[in-house]
């Protein structure tokens, strides 16, 4: 399935779900999902009972769309993921949650995914001192990513360290002088922020 390029609130309506793709619009009273929480388009507002494979297809679509991957990427993940040892679904969870531009938005270092791939993909990130401009790379504990010299002194970086002081997550350390953040351990699952019923997405791929 290609990459989404239409209105992203249309996503997020269409899940139920805040997805956070937009930034600071997200939080605050102008989020469509807070003001119109049913579905785009003209049946919308009509409430359809999902069936069983309806539901494990929501459920995967949430977590793809949330993330920003493909669906040739999410089933490359759920193969990896059945592969490992544990519990598949939350092995899933923790692959997407340990790409580069995730851990990124997770440092405050974008205002978003969307944007944080962006900026990875521009180069403004550097990997354990080495320019990394792979969205999907994945961090592994010990990892530093840090904002390269060059643009540590844009206003906008300066803007989002201030904004998210105190909101990293438990397994990512951040420290607001140095632009830089480590990857203390791997995110566990209630370290994932996303409300979702990752067995469904299993049982989907497992068919
Ligand atoms: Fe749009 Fe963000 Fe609200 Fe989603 S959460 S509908 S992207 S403003």
């Amino acid at each position: 399935m290609a990459r989404h390029t239409g209105p992203v609130c249309r996503l997020c309506r269409r899940e139920g779900l805040k997805l956070y793709l937009k930034g600071e619009k997200c939080y605050t009273d102008k989020c469509p999902v807070s003001r119109r929480n049913y579905a785009p388009g003209q049946h919308g507002k009509a409430r359809k009972k999902l069936s069983n494979f309806g539901m494990q297809l929501r459920e995967k679509q949430k977590v793809r769309r949330f993330y920003g991957v493909s669906e040739k990427k999410m089933r490359r993940y759920f193969k990896e993921a059945d592969k490992m040892d544990g519990i598949t679904g939350e092995n899933l969870l923790k692959l997407l949650e340990l790409r580069l531009d995730n851990v990124v938005y997770r440092l405050g270092l974008a205002s978003s995914r969307p944007e944080a791939r962006q900026l990875v993909n521009h180069g403004h990130f550097l990997v354990n001192g080495r320019k990394v401009d792979v969205a999907s790379y994945r961090a592994t504990v010990g990892d530093v990513i840090e904002v390269k010299e060059k643009s540590k002194n844009s206003p906008k970086f300066k803007e989002l360290v201030e904004k998210h002081q105190g909101k990293t997550p438990q397994w990512l350390e951040l420290d607001t002088e140095k632009m830089q953040g480590k990857v203390i351990a791997e995110p566990a699952r209630e370290d994932i922020e996303i409300p979702i019923e990752d067995h469904l997405i299993v049982e989907l791929y497992s068919k």
